[in-house]
């Protein structure tokens, strides 16, 4: 746990991230809030769970039924004479709240309780998720790791059927790069920027398997990474050849 991450909270704040205190049940500003966004952690500003995962289950606490992928780290809890899981947010390790199982609650059956004091809400303008699939991507993923305001950036392996109509040489090296990024930080032109300077420089292109596929998360999104190829590939010698779809699913 970092103290860094913590040194502009407030007390209230630090009292439960920091020292995984419990605010009074429907005291929260998130306990009764349905807006569409996404919440990141209020030490890192780390994404930790999407709106559609957030139900009401009558606790008094912000209650979610599944997380973003990656974000949350588990830990037996044995204090108050009774077992439960803490919940906590992987970048910073800020306390959240704790994570319970078999309630019957929503088809997922899993009932993260959050602390309202631990997370804000983000509305899904200003956090945008980009999803890029292409070959070798682990170089791009230390790359965006080092840019301000990108969280959450990782290769992963992939459902192949999303590949399906999609010309790729060899399509068992295939894989996703995906992260969350503040666009008020790092815009999207900036990332894509960087990501067709290196991706034009390897040697994927010599070997003309220069196809690439970005996966948006809304469609002003996927307009703008389109006229962003467009000029792109005007002053590339080999132009790229992009697919560029909208998929709002996790992957
Ligand atoms: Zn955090």
């Amino acid at each position: 746990m970092s103290s860094d991450y913590f040194s502009h909270l407030t007390e209230e704040e630090k009292n439960i991230l920091k020292h995984k205190g419990t605010e009074s049940p429907f005291s929260g500003e998130y306990n009764d809030f349905y807006k569409s966004g996404i919440f990141v952690c209020r030490a890192c500003n780390s994404p930790l769970y999407q709106s559609k995962s957030k139900f009401d289950s009558g606790c008094g606490w912000p209650s979610f039924d599944d997380e973003i992928p990656g974000a949350i780290e588990r830990f037996r809890d044995t204090s108050l004479g009774r077992v439960r899981t803490e919940i906590c947010c992987v970048n910073c390790g800020g306390h959240l709240g704790h994570v319970f199982v078999g309630e019957k609650f929503t088809d997922k059956n899993v009932r993260h309780c959050v602390n309202s004091l631990s997370i804000r809400f983000v509305d899904h303008q200003k956090l945008q998720q980009i999803i890029f699939g292409g070959e070798n991507l682990w170089f791009f993923q230390k790359k965006f790791k080092e840019l301000d305001g990108v969280y959450l950036c990782k290769v992963n392996k992939v459902k192949k059927t999303i590949f399906d109509h999609i010309e790729f040489i060899n399509k068992t090296n295939v894989n996703f790069l995906k992260f969350y990024f503040n666009s008020k930080k790092t815009t999207l032109e900036t990332i894509l920027n960087i990501f067709l300077k290196i991706y034009a420089s390897t040697n994927f292109l010599k070997k003309n398997t220069n196809r690439l596929l970005i996966l948006c998360n809304d469609k002003k999104q996927k307009l703008t990474i389109e006229n962003l190829m467009l000029q792109k590939n005007k002053i590339l010698k080999n132009p790229i050849f992009s697919n560029i779809l909208l998929y709002e699913d996790n992957v």
